[in-house]
């Protein structure tokens, strides 16, 4: 066994959140290995429909990846989402408007995957190690009330070679099922999750929206449409798992049923299905502790978010941010300073995070609509302004309490009371008119 030099920060999982988290950190001077499990610097997760929500835009304008995202073929995204009271529809005309008008992205994670592994390698400072799996949690000394801080992790190779990585501060962005965390003991609290999903891609399969997302809240069951790069749509049922066995049997006539339900929907034609029809069935949602003495997690690793909301890689490069921005302070300090650093960051992430995952984990139990969603999605179907708080939302920019204020609360009763309000529909300007639509209508 081999015993390693030491790094300011060891980064357990190189995709969104760790790759996001070592390229901010190396820019500042910091000292970073970056450790992989998988061998090839171009793997990426299949597993991901992959929409990145408005509120991360900023956290890729500063990595530098939007205008490469565009030329990757990238589809910006406004919001159109569906449900009995009819569209809830905000536009994404992110030139020079609001923060909240700036557009989500739909990129396949085969090319955002290793585009953020290879900017956090090309940053001078970053040390990417392939092939090695974290296996253990090293500790010595003691703090506070006798917990042991973190030193670092033991690795061990495709070959079974072990060694010891040292490092002032281990950071868990290792995903789902966080290896990281599970070997920390850290504390979690998990919530189930009604529904299951399946998913593929299909090609010549255009959208009435044209770049911008459709999503449906039937009320359990969830269905989306995403365009995405190389011009391709994904297609999604995420429906309750009452419809699991209907499913398993028969996924794509499963999900061709659903769509041909849906409102303003694509069809969805077998033949032109490009990839292989995945699934996932069980992801319940797990928050976990941020940070204790010597460790932080990011990404999915703090926090495994429904999938339904389409979420986790935003927050994977937001966390990373945060994290990499609390930290850059204390390089060069003590490990107490490292710990309170990561402790500022946790607070952060509770306090920007916790709401979303309140009000998705009851959105998860795949129960009828409550009378406060019922109250919400049917003034922002009527109401501009209500449809522009719920994209605020939507987009990750503003908790969901923060549209439950008494302004908000007494429009949105207005316009629930209003018989002379009626259903916007789905586009919100001509803008959003896409050539797809045009050649449909003809
Ligand atoms: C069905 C489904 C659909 C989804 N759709 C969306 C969506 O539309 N939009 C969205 O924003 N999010 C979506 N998500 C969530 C999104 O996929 C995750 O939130 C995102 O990948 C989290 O990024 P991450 O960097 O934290 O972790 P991951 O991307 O999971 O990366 C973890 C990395 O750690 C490595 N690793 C793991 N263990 C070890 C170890 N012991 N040693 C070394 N390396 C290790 C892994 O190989 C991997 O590279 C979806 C998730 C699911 C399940």
């Amino acid at each position: 066994m081999s015993r390693n030099s030491s790094y300011d920060v060891a980064i357990v999982g190189a995709s969104i959140a760790g790759c996001t988290a070592a390229t901010i950190l190396a820019r500042a001077g910091a000292k970073v290995a970056l450790v992989e499990r998988r061998s090839n610097a171009n793997a990426f997760k299949r597993i991901c429909t992959h929409f990145i929500q408005p509120s991360a835009s900023p956290t890729l304008d500063r990595l530098g990846l939007t205008q490469t995202l565009e030329k990757l073929g990238a589809r910006p995204s406004g919001m159109n989402i569906w449900t009995r009271y009819g569209w809830m529809s905000y536009p994404c005309d992110w030139a020079d408007g609001p923060r909240d008008r700036r557009p989500g992205w739909n990129i396949r994670r085969e090319l955002l995957d290793p585009l953020l592994r290879h900017l956090a390698t090309d940053t001078g400072g970053v040390e990417l190690m392939l092939g090695q799996r974290a296996v253990e949690v090293l500790r010595d000394g003691t703090v506070g009330r006798g917990a042991a801080r973190m030193r670092g992790v033991r690795l061990r190779a495709l070959d079974g070679r072990e060694r010891e990585l040292h490092a002032t501060i281990v950071v868990g962005a290792d995903g789902r099922c966080s290896s990281i965390a599970r070997l920390a003991g850290t504390p979690e609290k998990r919530k189930a999750h009604n529904r299951f999903g399946y998913f593929a891609y299909y090609r010549d399969t255009p959208l009435v929206t044209g770049s911008s997302n459709q999503i449906w809240l039937q009320d359990p069951d969830v269905a989306y449409a995403f365009p995405t790069d190389s011009e391709l749509t994904l297609l999604v049922c995420m429906p309750h798992k009452d419809r699991l066995s209907e499913f398993r049997a028969h996924p794509e006539q499963a999900m061709r049923r659903t769509f041909q339900q849906l409102a303003d929907a694509p069809q969805l034609e077998p033949d032109k299905r490009v990839s292989k029809i995945l699934g996932k069935i069980d992801t319940p949602i797990v928050f976990r502790q941020g940070a204790s003495p010597g460790l932080a997690l990011v990404g999915d690793a703090a926090f495994e978010a429904d999938p339904v909301w389409g979420v986790g890689c935003g927050w994977a490069l937001q966390s990373g941010e945060w994290l990499a921005d609390a930290l850059v302070p204390a390089l060069g300090g003590s490990e107490r300073d490292f710990d309170a650093a990561a402790e500022a960051y946790a607070r952060k992430h509770r306090r920007r995070l916790r709401s979303h995952e309140f009000f998705t984990a009851q959105f998860a139990k795949g129960k009828p609509f409550t009378l406060g969603e019922r109250l919400v999605y049917r003034a922002a179907a009527r109401d501009r302004e209500v449809a522009s708080r719920v994209a605020a939302v939507g987009g990750r920019w503003i908790a969901p309490h923060e549209i439950l204020g008494p302004r908000s609360l007494a429009r949105m009763l207005r316009v629930n009371l209003s018989p002379a309000r009626q259903p916007i529909g789905l586009f919100s300007s001509e803008a959003e008119r896409s050539p797809a639509l045009s050649q449909l209508a003809s």
